[in-house]
């Protein structure tokens, strides 16, 4: 990984009008997840000053959902709104500004990272932890937000659970379909798979995993257009060789219906300066969160292909303050 254009925290320069418009901080964290928050709980105790924008979405994904059981601490459970609460109460405790915002354009070219928010406040920061997350795909039926938290999820890990013994669905083809579905196959008493191709896109390991649970059906060529139930989901329509001359109407029994058609990292703000795979996560130097621009740390999912858990999330962003720390204080010797 090439780092571009080092940062120079003593030689910073800008003209008169800039100063009027813009703000210098020392440490700069974009997204109010549980990446955002750890990360500004750390670095506000590491008297870095941060200043937290929050995004669209304050408290990030979990907010969009009811019962979070496998966060560690919370042993009777707790709601994903209450948890970010506490996440952003625990961060103002230490001093973290937190602020309302989206983050429209940056400018990681010059000596300091500029980052301009609503296109129109612009914040000159030493150090920039991206925390942004990622948003899962879906279908785009209107019965998936009708059902949403009462049997729609994408999230098979997070809510897997609450569906032990009943019968769901997984749509999708590719790795994280596969990995749902077996997953799923452990707790549920019959998993279907809705495959809108022929053929499994997921890995030949991945696939023969699938093969090996028989309680996976898989539904080959399948679509999806519908979802019902009275007070939750309770069945899908399906339609079989969509388009064609054998064209089928198929109607499953539900209770739980899971979306793995893949996850769209929220990186495309940052894409002109900081290097992404090619779906658009952002590349860390493994083992820590640095980014190919130095200053620039990256946390949470919009990093994470893997995992995608708010306690993964938590930890890498505290390993963000901690690099963002370090940084600094090896460059302010340096100069
Ligand atoms: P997110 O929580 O995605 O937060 C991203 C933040 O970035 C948001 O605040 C957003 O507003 C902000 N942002 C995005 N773009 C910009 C921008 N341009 N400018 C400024 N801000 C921006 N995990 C579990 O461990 N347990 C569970 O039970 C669980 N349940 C889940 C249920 C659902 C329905 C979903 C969708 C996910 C669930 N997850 C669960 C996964 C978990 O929510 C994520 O892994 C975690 O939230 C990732 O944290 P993050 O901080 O990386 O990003
Ligand atoms: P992906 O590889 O892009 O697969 C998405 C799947 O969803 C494909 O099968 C696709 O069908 C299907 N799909 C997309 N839109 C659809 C729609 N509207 N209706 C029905 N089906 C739809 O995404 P992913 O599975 O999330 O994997 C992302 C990356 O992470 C991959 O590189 C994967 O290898 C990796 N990953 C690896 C592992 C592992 O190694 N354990 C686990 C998870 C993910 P088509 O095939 O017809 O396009």
């Amino acid at each position: 990984m090439e780092f571009i254009k080092p940062l120079d925290l003593q030689n910073a320069t800008r003209n008169d009008n800039d100063r009027e418009q813009i703000e210098k901080v020392r440490c700069l964290i974009i997204g109010s997840g549980p990446a955002g928050y750890t990360a500004a709980i750390y670095a506000s105790r590491a008297n870095l000053n941060p200043v937290l924008y929050t995004g669209l979405e304050t408290g990030g994904q979990l907010t969009t959902t009811t019962d979070v059981d496998n966060y560690p601490g919370y042993p009777g459970g707790v709601t994903g709104p209450h948890m970010m609460e506490d996440f952003k109460k625990q961060a103002e405790r230490f001093g973290t500004v937190v602020r309302f915002g989206i983050a429209t354009t940056v400018d990681f070219s010059g000596m300091t990272h500029k980052v301009t928010f609503d296109d129109n406040k612009t914040i000159e920061a030493d150090t920039v932890i991206i925390a942004t997350g990622a948003t899962a795909k879906y279908l785009g039926l209107p019965s998936e937000s009708k059902y949403a938290g009462m049997g729609v999820s994408a999230c098979a890990t997070c809510d897997g659970f609450f569906y032990k013994g009943k019968d769901v669905a997984v749509v999708g083809g590719g790795d994280t379909a596969a990995e749902e579905a077996t997953y799923l196959a452990g707790l549920c008493r019959k998993v279907y798979l809705i495959v809108r191709r022929d053929v499994l896109r997921a890995s030949k390991i991945m696939q023969a995993k699938v093969l090996k649970f028989s309680n996976i059906e898989i539904l080959w060529e399948h679509q999806t257009v519908d979802l019902f139930g009275e007070n939750g989901v309770e069945g899908a329509t399906l339609i079989k060789k969509k388009g064609t001359s054998d064209e089928e109407t198929v109607r499953i029994k539900i209770d739980g219906f899971f979306l793995a058609i893949g996850h769209t990292p929220n990186s495309s703000v940052f894409k002109q300066y900081v290097e992404t795979d090619q779906v658009g996560y952002i590349k860390t130097v493994p083992g820590t969160t640095k980014t190919n621009v130095e200053g620039v740390f990256a946390a949470g999912d919009v990093q994470d292909p893997h995992y995608r858990q708010a306690v993964t999330a938590a930890g890498s962003g505290c390993m963000a303050a901690i690099d963002a720390e370090r940084y600094l204080s090896e460059t302010l010797t340096m100069h």
